[in-house]
């Protein structure tokens, strides 16, 4: 597993749940989503009826399950959860839906990855409260329909363009969630550090954030094994000096990349002369799938201005060359940007 990557192991979902915000005013960031919601949910409790129907889109670790288990928080409801691959058949999601209790909140993540028949029964459920069961097989089957007590739907996808239109259109609300800013991170770190009883300092903080990649899980993570370090091999304290030295041994360096990042980058700026070079080409250079480069490690080096993808293959940005420390050839320079 990647150090740096955005996605939870099972382990780590149990210490996330202690760090988890329980209500919308602990939740850090995210302003325009917080007040967004914030109206959403105080209208539906003045009128006494369940709120639309709510989709949060994102990257992973940004807080969609977060904002799905403060959202039943604050309606007073049960959380129930589950996800697009777990719903596998038609059948599956007909036995959540015709369980759930009124008012409960449904959390469906991954939401972009349900089954097809399943997405056409979630429509009808969703604007409904109906579900159509088939009794029987063949010319002889029949739909039976059933009602189910109105329920609020959250959808999280970290892609939304891959929702069917037809499911989109059914969401009252949509919640861009976006990369957070350094500020806000610290405040998430320091956060985390007063639960897990930890020491730190203010510029300790600010080392983490700066190397988190914008992501609230990365920032959780990089916080503890830090604390590790700073426990084992210093006095207990997070200060800047051990942050950067902890995550220098870790390898996570000053901007959040770590090693795949670097080797993707160095290989295209020393063996490719900066490109443009094909991502096939370049990920036999550092003896990774292209999938691996393209999926794991190329959006975050473009989001970062480091790698930039033409027509004709990937090129290196001038800042991708003071990065490693390297004098960028002068077309590059020059000509490029
Ligand atoms: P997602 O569902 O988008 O992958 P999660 O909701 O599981 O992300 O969040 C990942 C971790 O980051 C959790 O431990 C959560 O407590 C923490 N986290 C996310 N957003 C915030 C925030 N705004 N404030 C504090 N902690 C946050």
């Amino acid at each position: 597993e990647r150090f740096v990557s955005p996605v939870a192991d099972g382990e780590e979902k149990v210490i996330e749940a202690a760090l988890r915000p329980k209500r919308l005013d602990e939740f850090i960031g995210q302003a325009r989503v917080r007040e967004q919601l914030s109206l959403v949910l105080h209208s539906a409790l003045r009128r006494g009826r369940p709120p639309d129907h709510l989709l949060m889109s994102g990257p992973p670790g940004l807080g969609k399950t977060t904002l799905a288990m403060i959202i039943a928080s604050e309606l007073g409801m049960p959380l129930r959860i589950s996800s697009g691959p777990a719903i596998e058949r038609a059948g599956d999601l007909a036995a959540v839906l015709s369980t759930l209790s009124e008012g409960e909140v449904l959390f469906l993540d991954e939401i972009h990855r349900m089954a097809r028949p399943a997405e056409e029964m979630l429509y009808v459920a969703m604007e409904d409260f109906r579900v159509d069961v088939v009794v029987g097989k063949g010319p002889g089957a029949t739909a039976i329909p059933l009602d189910i007590a109105p329920f609020t739907l959250v959808g999280a996808t970290t892609r939304a363009g891959l929702l069917p239109a037809p499911l989109r259109d059914r969401f009252g609300f949509v919640a861009h969630m976006d990369f957070y800013e350094p500020a806000d991170l610290e405040r998430i770190i320091h956060r985390s550090a007063r639960l897990l009883d930890v020491r730190m300092d203010d510029d300790g903080a600010a080392e983490i954030a700066r190397r988190a990649r914008g992501t609230p899980r990365i920032a959780n993570r990089l916080l503890r094994r830090v604390r590790d370090y700073a426990e084992v091999r210093a006095d207990g304290v997070i200060t800047v000096e051990v942050a950067r030295q902890a995550l220098t041994l870790y390898e996570v360096d000053a901007d959040g990349l770590d090693r795949l990042d670097r080797s993707v980058l160095e290989a295209l700026l020393v063996k490719f002369g900066g490109g443009p070079v094909g991502l096939s080409t370049l990920a036999v250079a550092v003896g990774e799938e292209p999938e691996t480069v393209e999926v794991v490690a190329e959006p975050f080096l473009v989001r970062k201005g480091f790698i930039a993808r033409t027509p004709r293959g990937r090129i290196a940005t001038p800042a991708a060359w003071r990065h490693l420390g390297l004098a960028p050839p002068p077309t590059v320079e020059g000509t490029l940007f």
